[in-house]
This record gives C-alpha cells, sequence and structure tokens, in this order.
C-alpha cells in the first residue's frame, strides 16, 4: 500500500489543486489531502468550510481522503504511514519555497519522500489568492474553480443586485 500526503491551505481548493490531486490518486493507492489550519494566514474559508469543498471535489476519487493536517507535515506524514509528501510546481518562483520545505522535511522524516508534480499548462497561472482577488472585485472566476468552490465563493462575495449597480454607475441617479 503506497499512501501520499498532499498538504495546502486550500483556501479556496482550484483546478489547479484537483488537477495534482487526480494525477496523484493516480500513482499511489491512497492519498491523504491534508487541509492546513495556517496560523500565519488569515483563511477566507473555515476549516470546516475547506474539508467540505475538497471532500466534494474528490468525490469521485474512492482513494482520496480528505483531513485536517495536525501539527508538523513530517510527524503527521509519518503517521499517516504515507511514504511520500506531494506538491505542486507552477513557475521558478515555487521552486526556492518548496525546495527548503523538501529538505527540512527529509530531515525530519528520511523515510518520506518529496514528490513534484508539474502544474497542468492550463493552470500554471492559478492560484487560491487570484482566484479571492478576483472573486471579490466581481470577476468571473468559474473557468478556474469546481462549482461548489464557486458557489461558496459567491455566498462570500455575491454579485451586486441589478439596483445596487445602476446606482454605482450612476451615484447621483434617483438622489432628488
Ligand atoms: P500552501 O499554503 O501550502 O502553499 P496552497 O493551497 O497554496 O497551500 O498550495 C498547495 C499545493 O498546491 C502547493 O504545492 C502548490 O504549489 C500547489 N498548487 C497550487 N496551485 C496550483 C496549480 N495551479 N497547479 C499546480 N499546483 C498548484
Amino acid at each position: 500500500m503506497r499512501r501520499a500526503v498532499y498538504p495546502g491551505s486550500f483556501d479556496p481548493p482550484t483546478l489547479g489543486h484537483v488537477d495534482v490531486i487526480e494525477r496523484a490518486a493516480r500513482l499511489f493507492d491512497e492519498l491523504i489531502v491534508a487541509v492546513a489550519v495556517n496560523a500565519d494566514k488569515k483563511p477566507l474559508f473555515s476549516l470546516q468550510e475547506r474539508v467540505e469543498m475538497l471532500q466534494e471535489c474528490c468525490a469521485h476519487l474512492p482513494n482520496v481522503r480528505v483531513i485536517q493536517l495536525q501539527g508538523l507535515l513530517a510527524r503527521f506524514a509519518q503517521q499517516m504511514g504515507a511514504c511520500a509528501i506531494v506538491r505542486g510546481l507552477r513557475a521558478v518562483s515555487d521552486f526556492e519555497y518548496e525546495f527548503q520545505m523538501a529538505i527540512m522535511n527529509r530531515q525530519l522524516a528520511p523515510d518520506v519522500d518529496t514528490c513534484f508534480l508539474m502544474t497542468h499548462q492550463h493552470y500554471a497561472f492559478l492560484s487560491s489568492s487570484i482566484v479571492k482577488e478576483v472573486a471579490r472585485l466581481g470577476g468571473d472566476v468559474s473557468p478556474f474553480v469546481p462549482p461548489t468552490v464557486h458557489r461558496r465563493l459567491r455566498q462570500k462575495f455575491p454579485p451586486p443586485s441589478a439596483g445596487e449597480a445602476e446606482q454605482g454607475e450612476n451615484p447621483s441617479a434617483g438622489g432628488e
């Protein structure tokens, strides 16, 4: 049984993440998607919401489990009986941080190797942060996220109603 852990913030999951999950699920017998609390960043979605979204996105993959990441990743991977940590690489800019993390994790857990999957070319520019920024400003992010994530983003950032949009375009309208 070859098990791997794919850790991340997934705030929110994008089609880039789902692509990595689908490919890793083919490479390993079992894939554990581990959702990090991420104390440093203030997430848009709660841990519970991120776990739920990923469970919905992975419902078609029987060998994928989604759970909360508790504590140190290297120890977590060992406790899960994983032989690998999966990470995605988009651009050279990802490399330095990922390299540092992989070397540190190897020191902490020499029996767990980090396995990098190169992004699909369609998703090379895609990040959770850019999706949040576009959604916050009212742009359409439906080509970049799974439908469940799109729905939840619309709840967080409801599109302005027709009346509000008109007022926004002409603030003096109806002011008398
Ligand atoms: P973290 O805070 O751990 O970087 P993210 O949710 O941003 O969490 O990313 C989790 C992993 O998914 C990272 O390895 C990241 O490089 C990878 N990833 C994010 N977006 C993409 C994408 N569009 N294509 C491939 N990998 C991606």
